[in-house]
């Protein structure tokens, strides 16, 4: 939430070149009211896929615009991955990342190139399941794989976008990042030391 916070004006330009201009409040809203219903729901006793679906639905409740309805449904899809009764083990965090990937493609049909939020998530999908398989422990895979998602969201500067808001103004924002991408990358990085 705070990293969110200290990017709200950033994200909200970017977004501004092609979109509305909201997506930096979006962002805020929903990770705050997903930060305060998953300590509410951990505090009344949930495990890790209660707490984690409280906030899914306070997210895609509270965020508002295609972003929150997405990172709702990611987070819920990752929920569904996690037990109530023991704490999510390295299969079970790669298996919700895919898991998330796959909703969010799913429900708003982008593919890898459409200068979306999935760009940086795909490529860290891919590089944290290949990292744990090639055995290296989730705490010490999930960094290097939120550095993918960084340089995947700065890469999207490149791309036309083709979905989304973004499309009716698509050379605008040739040049600048898509901030989905670029909000997806913040929140990977910023999750890893809380995390592990
Ligand atoms: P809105 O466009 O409704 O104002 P936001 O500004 O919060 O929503 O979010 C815009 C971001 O949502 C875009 O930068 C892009 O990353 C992402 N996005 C938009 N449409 C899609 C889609 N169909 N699939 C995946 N991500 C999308
Ligand atoms: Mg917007
Ligand atoms: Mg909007």
């Amino acid at each position: 939430t705070a990293t969110i916070d200290t990017h709200i004006d950033e994200l909200g330009r970017l977004d501004a070149l092609a979109g509305d201009g909201d997506h930096g409040l979006g962002m805020h809203r929903g990770a705050t009211a997903a930060t305060a219903a998953a300590d509410e729901a951990c505090q009344a006793g949930g495990g890790a896929r209660a707490t984690l679906d409280a906030a899914a639905q306070a997210w895609a409740d509270k965020a508002g615009g295609t972003s929150g309805a997405l990172w709702g449904l990611a987070l819920a899809a990752v929920a569904a991955e996690f037990s109530d009764d023991h704490a999510p083990a390295t299969g079970d965090v790669v298996a919700g990342v895919r898991a998330a990937a796959a909703a969010i493609t799913r429900a708003g049909k982008a593919e890898l190139g459409d200068k979306t939020m999935v760009d940086a998530l795909l490529p860290f999908a891919d590089r944290l399941a290949e990292l744990v398989s090639s055995g290296a422990d989730l705490g010490a895979a999930w960094p290097v794989a939120a550095e993918t998602a960084t340089s995947a969201a700065r890469a999207t500067a490149d791309l036309q976008p083709r979905l989304g808001r973004a499309r009716a103004h698509t050379t605008r924002s040739i040049g600048s990042p898509d901030p989905g991408a670029v909000s997806m990358a913040l929140a990977l990085t910023a999750v890893s030391p809380l995390l592990f």
